[in-house]
């Protein structure tokens, strides 16, 4: 527990307060953060309140303060659980991970940055030169996700529209050796819609601007003259965007192809990467018309534009986009596309070109920083830090499947912490026969279940529907779901008063989250689901010039009568990357950063209670602190408490003649004067404060 810090900037662990009530909470949480005191523990969590100002506490100095020092030695920080996370790794061999979260504009991604600078500024005090490879490649790779991967929301100008979770590797001395990225389902729509007031993913914006600025990359285009900004491509706010303040896309260009470049990206590779784009803006300005039957590309110059950027014969690029080859029986036709059909094409060309070149530009950066050369049996064993920053809960006006699979995916989270913080530890109690009062949580394993369950969950109800022969439509599934879900007490399709604006009947479903009540409109989750990409596109984008953009689409090798199997849906398959997501992260040994979002408005001023309180409740804070206040910081069986302290003791060293080693245990820790600040379980000895530990290690480390 930080106890040095002043009272005048209220608790600094919120286990702490004198009475454990919402009030106390709220009033120690509010004071912190008008006194600029952003970060409050409940015991090894971080609670962390975005401060929306730059704030002098992530430099240098600040590093060398936190520095292998214990949890309750300076102010709460994220740099001390980052050191923790570090420390345990380091000491007791094990794979610990961080799990950052909050709902959108929080400061999840900042927080992870924090901390991965933190990791990279304490490590390699020898300087040597492939680990300052590595950590370089590690903070350089962030630059480059944000770029592809993050969008001005109407809830934040830098909203990852992707989820990552980055493995760092170190060796036996503690120090980075490589590491590994996992991205979770990138919110492709985002590339040919945009809501009111929000942008496409930053990269588009990058090349506009840099292409309009005549910067570097204006020389990446002299091969597709005439070249031009597009007008109405997908980015609808392009013009908007050198008005952003936060937001520098010509300088953010800059720094993003020097990442790409210090990462490893080859010069050919950068030039298709932003060849891709200038792609899809261009298809965003394609259009389609019709003569008779006929359809017909009405902009035929863009084609000829096309088949340059994806280096392939332009007649190729038009009859992908017009027609669709079909297997029937035996025989192979080409088929015309309808208007619908051909714009239906043009948009999941659009948004699975993004998608794949995204996932290319991880598994890119993947090679570059994989461990290399680590021989386990000469090096000891390789351990890992974890860091998941992931996109955040999230409510807009409109809510369609990608809300759905970002907030599933908050709730997994949710679930996670409830397992590992409130059910274990209070299960564990029980099953020692240690004292314990029971604390109640809401547990959301209930709506977890509403969307995975098997059969019976809305993902499975989707699936269903999607698997059906001949059309199905959203509002059919719609109709399934209330079939199935009408009783369920999470779900509701029906307006809660007449003049309940937030749900439209016939077209929404409402999921009473953990974090708040949202109503997900159903048009287009059939076809979100599906996600199919005609093989013809594939094949085009194989059979381009281009190496790099080939080997983007090896599947595109197939031809149409070798392709029978039917892919995942795009929910089983986030689905099931979810479920190892938690699983992997179930394995290691978890930190929190619980991130606050204070207000709406970006002020760094405003702190609004409600909207505060209402995340302190969703997020199981106050029940958090009850578990924790009650409970045990420490536990370890009682033979591996002996073999580490039994030197401390006369009782114990070398060996001692008690009945059990539980009674050992006692006699040592009544002999040191700890009594007070422990419980003796059938197993296992539980220590309340850490300090009892530190100071168990201070007396080891002086014999
Ligand atoms: P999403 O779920 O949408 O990705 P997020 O939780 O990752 O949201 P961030 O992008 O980390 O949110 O933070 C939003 C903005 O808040 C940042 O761009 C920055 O302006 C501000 N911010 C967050 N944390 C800090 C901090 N520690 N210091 C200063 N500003 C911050
Ligand atoms: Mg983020």
């Amino acid at each position: 527990m930080a106890e040095h810090e002043s009272l005048e900037f209220g608790k600094a662990d919120f286990v702490l307060l004198d009475n454990v009530s919402l009030e106390e909470f709220m009033a120690n949480l509010k004071l912190r953060f008008e006194k600029g005191r952003i970060y409050t523990y409940i015991g090894e969590v971080v609670v962390s309140v975005n401060p929306y100002r730059a704030m002098n506490i992530y430099g240098r100095d600040t590093i060398e303060q936190y520095k292998g020092r214990e949890l309750y030695e300076r102010p709460p920080h994220l740099f001390a659980i980052a050191d923790a996370a570090y420390k345990a790794m380091k000491r007791r061999n094990k794979d610990t991970c961080i799990v950052i979260s909050g709902e959108s504009g929080a400061g999840k991604t900042e927080a992870s940055k924090y901390i991965m600078q933190y990791i990279a500024a304490i490590t390699n005090p020898s300087q040597r030169a492939e680990v300052e490879r590595v950590k370089n490649m590690l903070l350089k790779s962030n630059c480059v996700l944000e770029a592809f991967g993050n969008a001005k929301t109407n809830r934040n100008d830098n909203s990852s529209r992707f989820g990552k979770y980055m493995d760092i590797n170190f060796d036996f001395k503690g120090d980075p050796i490589g590491g590994h990225i996992n991205n979770y389902l990138l919110e492709k729509s985002r590339v040919i819609f945009q809501q009111e007031g929000e942008r496409s993913f930053h990269s588009f914006y990058q090349v506009s601007e840099g292409l309009t600025a005549g910067a570097d990359i204006k020389k990446l285009f002299l091969f597709c003259q005439p070249f031009q900004t597009p007008d109405k491509s997908y980015q609808t706010c392009v013009y908007e965007s050198s008005v952003r303040s936060s937001i520098n896309d010509s300088a953010d260009l800059k720094a993003v192809t020097d990442a790409m470049k210090v990462i490893g990206f080859t010069t050919e590779e950068i030039q298709t990467v932003y060849k891709i784009l200038a792609t899809i803006l261009h298809l965003g300005n394609l259009k389609f018309g019709s003569d008779g039957d006929v359809t017909l590309i009405e902009n035929s110059k863009l084609v000829s534009i096309l088949g340059d950027l994806l280096s392939t014969k332009d007649e190729n690029v038009e009859k992908a986009l017009l027609y669709r080859t079909v297997a029937t029986g035996r025989d192979v036709i080409d088929k015309q596309h309808t208007h619908q059909e051909a714009s239906y094409g043009r948009d999941a060309l659009a948004k699975a070109i993004y998608e794949r070149l995204f996932c290319w530009i991880v598994g890119r950066i993947n090679d570059i920083i994989e461990v290399k050369n680590y021989d386990v049996r000469v090096h000891g064993k390789n351990t890992v830090i974890g860091v998941l920053d992931i996109y955040g809960f999230e409510i807009f006006q409109n809510n369609s499947f990608e809300q759905f699979c970002i907030n599933y995916c908050n709730e997994k989270l949710q679930q996670l912490f409830i397992q590992l913080v409130l059910k274990q530890e209070q299960e564990e109690y029980q099953r020692e026969g240690i004292p314990w009062k029971h604390i109640d949580y809401f547990n959301n394993q209930i709506i977890v279940d509403l969307v995975e369950q098997q059969h019976k969950g809305i993902f499975a109800v989707l699936d269903e529907a999607c698997m059906n022969v001949g059309k199905v439509t959203d509002e059919m599934f719609l109709q399934a779901l209330n079939g199935k879900l009408a009783k369920h007490a999470h779900y509701t399709s029906r307006k809660l008063s007449p003049t309940d604006k937030n749900l439209e009947f016939d077209r929404d479903f409402r999921i009473r989250h953990y974090a708040g009540d949202v109503a997900y409109s159903v048009v287009g989750f059939i076809d979100k689901n599906k996600d199919t990409l005609f093989q013809d596109f594939k094949r085009l984008l194989y059979n381009s010039s281009n190496p790099v953009l080939k080997a983007m689409w090896p599947e595109g090798k197939l031809s149409i009568t070798e392709v029978t199997k039917r892919p995942l849906t795009a929910a089983t398959l986030f689905k099931n990357s979810m479920i190892s997501l938690v699983e992997n992260l179930a394995s290691k040994e978890p930190y929190y950063v619980r991130c606050i979002k204070p207000n709406e408005v970006k002020s760094p001023l405003l702190f609004e209670h409600e909207r505060c309180k209402h995340q302190v409740e969703y997020l199981g804070l106050l029940e958090n602190v009850r578990v924790r206040r009650a409970g045990f910081a420490n536990r370890q069986i009682y033979p591996r408490f002996l073999q580490r302290y039994k030197m401390i003791s006369e009782f114990t060293w070398p060996n001692h003649d008690l009945p059990s080693d539980k009674e050992a245990v006692k006699r040592l820790l009544q002999g040191c004067g700890f009594e007070h600040d422990v419980a003796y379980g059938k197993t296992k000895v539980f220590i309340r404060t850490p300090r009892t530990i530190f100071s168990l290690e201070e007396q080891r480390a002086e014999m």
